[in-house]
């Protein structure tokens, strides 16, 4: 038993519209991505989504085990979601829970729409999602790590996949649900997108909505998924300006190299020519 737990605030969303983590109802939670941050992976990426950070490492395309599971045609994309046992409030068990089963497979069904999987046959792509702490929201924090992580791997894709939970609480449509507001809300609205062409590859929902507020919900949805899908772009963007600028860099000590080598070439043959005169 945890020796301290939050209590519940009798609101979720005060007359101002104000949430309990003093968000307005159309505001993200902060956001943080960052790839490339495991040397063992052939794609990572860390995501960072209120007081969710999560881990995600890719392996593949690469040689299919167990050997039954292959498909001929197309890449098999296999993904592990697991949480923490230090990632919650009360230490979770670490054997593998029917929920970490289930949101794997959700991830994976989100995420695979956007792989060209017909492009590597007869392999596997392993997607594997570390929670090292939960606060609401997991599986899409999850996501856009995993789509990030994907991306790093140089795995062709149709677009990035990015996810928001959307909800209402205290009567009001709200973005991106912390972990109280998850618990205690009236609705939870999960919803994943490939945003360039305003793709749906996940959408699920727990509550109670009227056609009107679930479409509310949804625009709302929207609004988020393009603020988060820019952070993602920036976060891959940041990857390759470190290596480009590293060219750059490389480019200009290789000039001035090859420029020294020229100057002492001019100054041999200038001190040749010199000799020459002098012997006529
Ligand atoms: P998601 O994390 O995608 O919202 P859920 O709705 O199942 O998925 O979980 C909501 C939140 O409940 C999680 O983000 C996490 O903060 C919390 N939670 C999940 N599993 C546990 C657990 N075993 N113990 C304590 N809190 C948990």
């Amino acid at each position: 038993m945890a020796l301290y737990k939050y209590s519940i605030p009798s609101k979720l969303i005060d007359e101002n519209g104000i949430r309990v983590d003093k968000r307005k109802y159309n505001e993200l939670r902060p956001l943080s991505c960052k790839i490339g941050v495991l040397p063992k992976c052939d794609g990572s990426a860390y995501v960072e989504m209120g007081g969710n950070k999560v881990l995600a490492g890719v392996f593949g395309p690469r040689k299919v085990a167990p050997r039954h599971i292959m498909n001929p045609n197309e890449a098999v994309v296999r993904t592990m979601y697991r949480m923490a046992t230090f990632s919650v409030d009360e230490r979770k068990s670490p054997a593998p829970s029917r929920r970490e089963v289930e949101l794997s497979m959700v991830i994976r069904t989100a995420l695979e729409p956007a792989v060209f999987v017909s492009y590597y046959p007869k392999t596997l792509i392993d997607i594997f999602i570390q929670v090292l702490a939960a606060d609401g929201g997991t599986r899409c924090a999850s996501i856009n790590a995993a789509s990030l992580a994907l991306a790093d791997a140089g795995i062709a894709l149709k677009d990035l996949v990015t996810a928001v939970a959307v909800g209402k609480v205290g009567g009001k449509i709200v973005l991106d649900l912390c972990d109280l507001e998850d618990k205690e809300g009236d609705a939870d609205l999960p919803m994943a997108m490939m945003p360039q062409n305003n793709e749906v590859t996940l959408l699920q929902f727990d509550g109670n909505m009227s056609k009107a507020e679930f479409m509310e919900a949804i625009n709302l949805g929207m609004f988020g998924i393009k603020q988060i899908y820019k952070v993602q772009q920036d976060a891959i963007r940041a990857k390759f300006k470190d290596i480009s600028e590293g060219v750059a860099e490389s480019e200009i000590e290789e000039e001035r190299e090859l420029e020294n080598e020229r100057e002492k070439e001019r100054a041999r043959v200038g001190k040749r020519e010199g000799e020459g005169e002098s012997d006529d």
